[in-house]
């Protein structure tokens, strides 16, 4: 008998339907954040995937929330792209202007200092899970990208060589921090490396998007088994996309936002990101120095029209 209810157990857990989940309210501080990044996932190839129904996570993800359009004005290079992503500032604020650049990033100016200086350094967990290869070594080597936020950062894991570390990893710390506020930065870093090795478009690339998207589905039902999905708050971007064909992204600014923030409304750029992230938590971003370039994604631009 006990058997055959264990049975049954199982049985009914593989065939549950994954449960919608009740977004944070529009006005509600989230208790915990992830902020992931699919290197070198354009918006073209999301497109194509979510058209064949190819990732059913993200989709999962966008129902209650939102899927936008984000374009880059500057270089289509890792270094800039996640610089702007944590920071909401321009090369011109930061000096990180290139891949190349080798210079960490201003102190006090990444999303993770912003955090701690506003919930104090007990009052939220920070967290960085960073893929290794090609220019991304420049985030993790001492005097990286990161290098003046460490103070700042809880725990970094880095460099890792497999998305499944790196989904690994981020399953542990929504396991060990679920009862407190939190930050995680998530850097998959496949879809760019199977690009520069295969092409972009090519079959090793996209399947690089498609084991993202099951990781993705695998912190969702983390977050489900703790009890938090309700409370937590997930964006999914790219720093860059892809040069279809290519083995390389000289020019590829069309990238995504995907998010189950339900404030998110409009599209935007790349400095855009963090602001929205900011203002979700309730710092009021129009305070922040220097000026930011961006504005939240809940808010449509006042200085420039859209048309
Ligand atoms: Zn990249």
């Amino acid at each position: 008998m006990k058997k055959c209810l264990t049975v049954l157990l199982a049985v009914s857990l593989i065939f549950l339907p994954s449960l919608p989940s009740k977004a944070v309210g529009v006005r509600e501080i989230p208790e915990h954040v992830l902020l992931i990044v699919w290197d070198g996932t354009g918006r073209d190839a999301i497109k194509l995937l979510m058209e064949k129904n190819d990732l059913p996570n993200l989709k999962s993800l966008t129902e209650e929330g939102a899927l936008v359009a984000i374009d880059i004005r500057r270089v289509t290079r890792t270094v800039p792209g996640i610089t702007e992503i944590v920071t909401g500032y321009p090369p011109e604020v930061t000096g990180i202007h290139d891949s190349k650049t080798k210079a960490p990033i201003p102190k006090g100016l990444t999303l993770f200092e912003r955090l701690k200086k506003e919930f104090g350094p007990n009052g939220i967990v920070t967290f960085a899970v960073v893929g290794s290869k090609g220019s991304t070594h420049d985030i993790n080597r001492s005097g990286g990208l990161f290098y003046n936020a460490l103070d700042s950062i809880d725990k970094m894991v880095s460099p890792l060589k497999t998305q499944d570390e790196i989904g690994a990893e981020t399953l542990s710390a929504i396991e060990t921090y679920h009862n407190q506020r939190f930050f995680f930065f998530v850097h998959f870093h496949e879809p760019d490396e199977a690009g520069h090795r295969h092409g972009g478009g090519s079959k090793e690339y996209y399947e690089g998007i498609l084991d993202a998207d099951r990781w993705l589905g695998k912190i969702m039902e983390k977050l489900k088994s703790v009890g938090i999905i309700d409370k937590t708050l997930i964006y999914i971007t790219a720093d860059h996309g892809y040069n279809m064909g290519m083995t390389d992204h000289p020019d590829a600014p069309f990238i995504f936002l995907a998010t189950n923030d339900t404030t998110v409304m409009r599209r935007g750029e790349r400095t855009d990101i963090a602001p929205t992230i900011l203002a979700r938590f309730g710092i009021p971003v129009e305070t922040l120095q220097p000026a930011l370039e961006g504005s939240p994604l809940s808010e449509f631009e006042k200085t420039k029209p859209y048309w």
